[in-house]
């Protein structure tokens, strides 16, 4: 036993022992009143330089006095190791450095070969501990499991299955060569005969009605000794299929992203675009002929920029593509009214509101999630995107289906209520609010919207 744990000590190596690794550090301790016990981890990179007091800031400082600033810093270290890295947590607005830094890090060339080597060792440690406290798990469950066998009663069920004496007979007539006689050959088939007619034994037999109780007796024990758990031994070999297919999309690491006008997008855009029309997107050409209308890492992120941009696509058919502060990736395609998508509305309502109606032939817009891969269509009847002309500096801006994905003016506090206008039953998806960005509110921190050319949709 103590063997096995030295073992899985030796696969949790701290990430430091590993030779890829080396982590740069400087020890400076934070000025701020009160932190001096802590170690500066952050550069403020606020551009005003009079409302912090240090740059030099520790966690205590950015959770504290300065958490108005936290979006505004550096962390050190990385610094340290390459100071390319210095706004690649930042979010400055009209900032050509900002804009310069999200596309290097779109690209991941901060990545080095030795973090790939890293990567993947510590994967293949974690990998190999999970898979034997898998193996410990399952053995020990077996052991109980074992019990049924060796402790439930089949005497007389073993007596009927008996094949020994048969066997010993069947070894006997192999001897006997290619061509047995016939008198061996009847002799053998009347045994087996014998045998065949012990298994079919008639219901109104005696024994028969022991056999039963016997058979009750088990079924009983089984319930008492499994809890009716049972042992599902095919769902390791199926759990291995799953591993493969997951190792079969990580060697896509590295692959094609067609829509180059999108630093948001990741591999994923191209089956949103197909969705959208499947003979037009094949063709890369056709893709570059989507049309950016807004983007807040050239543009910075205001509502007001937004919906001015917005205000003569009513009737264009549109790409949202979002990035939430935890990274998660998604949007929506909304077909506009005349392409016979799901309606689409401006508050306030226009003169002529929505009673042109025209009937729904066929939906076409849809939610998405770039990071979970996954495709929500619209339902039926229901209401695309609202998007609210009349927002302030806080309140509501867009509501995809019916808060299917919901966007405020501030960009913060954002909510989604999946499965509302848009359908995801394709999906097990445990908690509706939750699902998209992974948060039951959550901040915007990117935008990019698109126009789809309608000529090419045909
Ligand atoms: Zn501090």
């Amino acid at each position: 036993m103590e063997q096995v744990q030295a073992y899985n000590e030796n696969l949790h190596l701290p990430y430091q022992q590993l030779p890829t690794k080396k982590q740069k550090k400087i020890k400076i301790y934070c000025q701020e009143y009160g932190h001096r016990d802590q170690k500066v981890e952050y550069i403020s990179l606020t551009p005003e330089s009079d409302v912090v007091k240090s740059r030099l800031q520790c966690i205590k400082c950015i959770n504290g006095p300065y958490s108005h600033f936290r979006q505004d810093v550096a962390i050190l270290k990385e610094i340290l190791s390459d100071s390319l890295n210095v706004l690649k947590n930042t979010q400055f607005q009209g900032n050509l450095c900002q804009e310069f830094s999200n596309l290097y890090h779109y690209l991941n060339l901060d990545v080095t070969k030795d973090d790939i080597e890293f990567k993947f060792a510590t994967l293949k440690k974690e990998i190999v501990y999970q898979i034997e406290e898998c193996k410990k798990e399952v053995l020990k469950s077996y052991d109980e499991y074992y019990q049924i066998k060796e402790k439930i009663e089949i005497s007389d069920f073993r007596e009927i299955f008996n094949f020994e004496d048969l066997k010993k007979e069947l070894y006997k007539y192999a001897q006997k060569g290619p061509n047995p006689s016939p008198r061996d050959q009847k002799q053998i088939n009347d045994q087996l005969n014998e045998y065949v007619k012990k298994l079919h034994a008639k219901e109104q037999d005696k024994q028969q009605e022991r056999l039963q109780t016997q058979f009750e007796k088990f079924k009983k024990k089984v319930n008492e000794f499994t809890q009716k758990n049972c042992f599902h031994y095919y769902k390791i070999d199926q759990g291995m299929e799953s591993i493969q297919k997951i190792i079969k999309e990580m060697k896509t690491t590295f692959s094609q992203n067609l829509f180059t006008q999108s630093e948001l997008s990741n591999d994923f855009i191209t089956d949103v675009l197909t969705t959208i029309n499947q003979k037009v997107y094949s063709e890369t050409s056709n893709v570059e002929k989507i049309t950016p209308i807004y983007s807040s890492i050239h543009e910075g992120l205001n509502y007001k920029i937004m919906l001015e941009k917005l205000k003569g696509e009513g009737k264009s058919d549109l790409l949202f593509i979002f990035k939430s502060s935890n990274s998660q990736r998604f949007g929506a395609y909304i077909a506009s009214d005349n392409s016979s998508g799901n309606l689409r509305t401006t508050n306030p309502p226009l003169p002529q509101p929505m009673n042109r109606a025209t009937p729904l032939v066929n939906q076409r817009s849809f939610l998405f999630s770039l990071s979970k891969k996954e495709i929500y269509p619209i339902k039926q009847g229901a209401t695309s995107l609202n998007i609210n002309q009349a927002a302030n500096d806080n309140s509501e801006l867009l509501n995809f289906g019916n808060n299917d994905l919901n966007i405020k003016s501030t960009f913060k506090q954002c909510k989604s209520q999946l499965n509302s206008g848009f359908n995801t039953s394709n999906y097990q998806i445990g908690n509706y609010e939750m699902h998209l960005a992974n948060a039951l509110e959550f901040e915007i921190i990117a935008l990019q919207i698109f126009k789809i050319p309608q000529e090419t949709q045909k």
